[in-house]
Parts: C-alpha cells; sequence; structure tokens
C-alpha cells in the first residue's frame, strides 16, 4: 500500500500523538474528534490571571518513561507536585480533622509545566490545521470493497486505514460496525474500565496560599468527603487547590455540590475558604465522550491492556489505540502514549507489508 489515507478517531493524546508520528513519517493523517475541543481526558482549565486547573490527567512518576520521552521531545517540562511537610486528615464525621506528618514519598509525583493540556496544544501545533475535524462524532464504521468509510452525523469519509483512539467501551458501545467487529473483541471491550471515568474533580482558585503554614496545609485526605483528596495546586505564583469528589456525589445539583464543598473547606480552613476567585468542578461520568455506564460493574483496569486489543481487524484495515489498550500503564497518560507508539508501528508494518 503506498501513500495510505489514515483515518484517526479521536483527538485526545493518542491520536494526536499517532498523526504527529504519522506527520514525521510522511503519513497524511485525519483526525475526527467527537468534542468541540481537543484533548479528551487531558482538560485543563484556565480561569484569566489565575492558576490552571486540571479538570483531567495531572500526574506523572519518574517510571512513566514513554510520556518523559515525548515530554523530551516536544521540549515541555515538568514540575515536582508540592506537597508541604503536613497534612489534613479527616478519619470521620464526628471528630475534628487532625494535622498530620506526611511521610516521605517514595515516589515523587511531578506535574506538567503550564498545564498538561501544554502536550495537546503542542502537539496540535504541529499538526495541518485542516486535518483536524471538531465536532464529528463517528456514528458508523462500513467495510466497503477498497477501505473503511467512516459516518459522522453530517459527513462521511473513506479510508484506507482507520484508528480508534475511543475508549474501547465507547468503541463497541457508540459506533454502529458492518461486518460486526468479532464477539470477543465486542465482550472484551464492553467490560474494559475506562480509567478515572468515574471521577469528579473540584478545583478552587485563591489570590493567596494562606494554607501554606505550619498550622495548616493544601492536602487533605478524608474520609468524611465530599472531596476526598485536594493538593496544592499553586504553579508559577498563582494559587489553588485542586482534588476529587466522591463520584456518588455526581447525581448531586451543581449548586448543591459547591456548597457541600464550600463547608467542608469551613472545616479545615474556617471563612478564608470563601476567598476563592474562582470554583471548577468535572463530572466525567456526564461526559458521553468519556463515559457510558457499565452493566454489570466491572473493577477499575479491568480488561485494561488485553492482547485482543493489539492486533488489526476488518482485514488489517482497522486499529485500536487508546490509553486502555497500552502494554505499560494503560489507563495512564504514559499508556496513551504507548499505544500510539504501537500503532504507529503497526501501520508502518501495514505500508511496508
Ligand atoms: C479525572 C481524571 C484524572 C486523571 N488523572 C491522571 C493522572 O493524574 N495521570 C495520568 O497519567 N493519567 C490520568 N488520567 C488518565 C489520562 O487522562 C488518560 O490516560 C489519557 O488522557 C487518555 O488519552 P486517550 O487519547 O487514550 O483517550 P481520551 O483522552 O479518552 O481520548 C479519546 C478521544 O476520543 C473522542 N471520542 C469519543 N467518542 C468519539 C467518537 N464517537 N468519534 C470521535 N471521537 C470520539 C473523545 O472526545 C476524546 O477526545 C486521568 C483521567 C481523568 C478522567
Amino acid at each position: 500500500m503506498s501513500k495510505p489515507d489514515v483515518l484517526i478517531m479521536g483527538g485526545g493524546l493518542t491520536g494526536l500523538l499517532i498523526a504527529y508520528l504519522l506527520q514525521r513519517e510522511g503519513v497524511p493523517s485525519t483526525i475526527l474528534e467527537a468534542r468541540s475541543r481537543l484533548g479528551g481526558r487531558i482538560h485543563t482549565m484556565r480561569p484569566a490571571h489565575e492558576a490552571p486547573l486540571e479538570m483531567g490527567a495531572t500526574w506523572l512518576g519518574k517510571k512513566h518513561h514513554h510520556v518523559l520521552n515525548l515530554l523530551d521531545d516536544l521540549d515541555i517540562e515538568i514540575v515536582k507536585q508540592y506537597m508541604g511537610t503536613k497534612g489534613f486528615y479527616e478519619p470521620m464525621s464526628v471528630t475534628p480533622p487532625q494535622l498530620v506528618d506526611l511521610p516521605p514519598a517514595d515516589e515523587p509525583s511531578y506535574r506538567i509545566a503550564g498545564g498538561t493540556e501544554s502536550i495537546i496544544t503542542t502537539l496540535a501545533a504541529h499538526l495541518d490545521e485542516s486535518r483536524i475535524q471538531l465536532n464529528q462524532p463517528v456514528k458508523a464504521i462500513l467495510k466497503t470493497g477498497t477501505g473503511l468509510e467512516i459516518q459522522t452525523d453530517t459527513d462521511c469519509f473513506t479510508s484506507d486505514i482507520v484508528v480508534s483512539t475511543l475508549p474501547p467501551k465507547l468503541l463497541v458501545e457508540t459506533i454502529q460496525w458492518s461486518p460486526s467487529l468479532p464477539n470477543e473483541l465486542m465482550e472484551i471491550a464492553s467490560k474494559t474500565h475506562t480509567w478515572m471515568a468515574e471521577s469528579i474533580k473540584v478545583a478552587l482558585t485563591f489570590e493567596k496560599p494562606f494554607w501554606r503554614s505550619s498550622e495548616s496545609s493544601g492536602t487533605i485526605f478524608s474520609n468524611v468527603g465530599p472531596v476526598t483528596e485536594l493538593y496544592d495546586h499553586s504553579g508559577n505564583n498563582r494559587y489553588a487547590l485542586k482534588g476529587f469528589m466522591n463520584s456518588a456525589y455526581q447525581t448531586v445539583p451543581p449548586e448543591r455540590r459547591k456548597q457541600l464543598v464550600l463547608e467542608q473547606l469551613h472545616r479545615f480552613y474556617g471563612h478564608k475558604a470563601d476567598s476563592f476567585l474562582s470554583y471548577r468542578e468535572c463530572v466525567w461520568a456526564h461526559e458521553p465522550f468519556t463515559f457510558t455506564p457499565y452493566q454489570p460493574p466491572v473493577v477499575p483496569h479491568q480488561n485494561n491492556g488485553h492482547p485482543v486489543f493489539r492486533q488489526p481487524y476488518l482485514d488489517r484495515r482497522f486499529l485500536i489505540a487508546g490509553s486502555e489498550t497500552a502494554s505499560e500503564f494503560p489507563g495512564y497518560m504514559d499508556g496513551a502514549v504507548e499505544s500510539a507508539n504501537h500503532a504507529l508501528s503497526q501501520i508502518i508494518d501495514l505500508i511496508s507489508g
């Protein structure tokens, strides 16, 4: 096959990286992204003149060598997560929070300087804008005599090779197939956990980091909630706290959630908590291009990295990538990068074979 046209479903880290790697090889590709933004589960909110807030992927470690190599290649720096030496622990609702010593971290966590979205914007900046189509949810894929036909709400594309970067569960539950994909793949994909897709992220920006004192901390672990974990999310002299809310609160109205978070923060910071500049949250279970409900439930990381995702389908014209398909650290940004590297080698094999 010479000069194939590659179509990439999804413009998250995996999809953008595949397009970037293909471009380096001189192979043209087009990305169809369902949302009105790129990044998928990487989503940095940027209130004006305040700290950037990660609603999705945030941390990486030195063991995540695939993503570290990519950051090096893109000239993007990492910064150590500020933890301080003390943290609040809220064991139960009938006792006040306690300030406890934090054990030294065996493996420090790092964040991406300027916000995780820097990876997305940097990759996108290397690509031809006209080859990235937003608001294009793929609805159906049909095998034709010469290739694959990809249908969205408004358009129909044909391509020699299609690569999906959708979470596997969405791939088999939200796309119509003709012919059907093999039963084994359908079965496993529908029971593949999409990492962090049930999470609720919550973040508040502040003028001053009042929690950085010997009597306080920006680190909170709570069994009471609604926020279960909170961390200092400051950078470049802009200050914020960010963490996770118990996912059971996804059914609570947004205004009530916010009120409950503030009531909880009063227990740690008193009325200083009210001095926030912005409050942001993201309920990922309400994002249809990330999450669909499980029936029956699955356990975290279930079927992540399953070998069924690593082989081509539909006469070797259809490939499956995305973080959950990775052989190392599936579910994480590192897995997304590994899966993009794997997809590239599969495409090169197809072209040259
Ligand atoms: C709250 C949260 C916190 C996280 N924290 C961390 C962390 O700290 N560290 C870490 O390493 N990882 C973390 N992750 C995981 C990390 O975000 C993912 O591993 C990574 O971003 C996955 O990238 P991806 O491109 O494989 O998938 P996605 O980002 O899910 O991209 C898939 C893309 O496909 C699009 N799409 C869906 N359906 C269609 C369709 N029908 N047609 C076209 N496009 C479609 C989606 O809109 C999306 O853009 C977190 C995730 C979440 C949600």
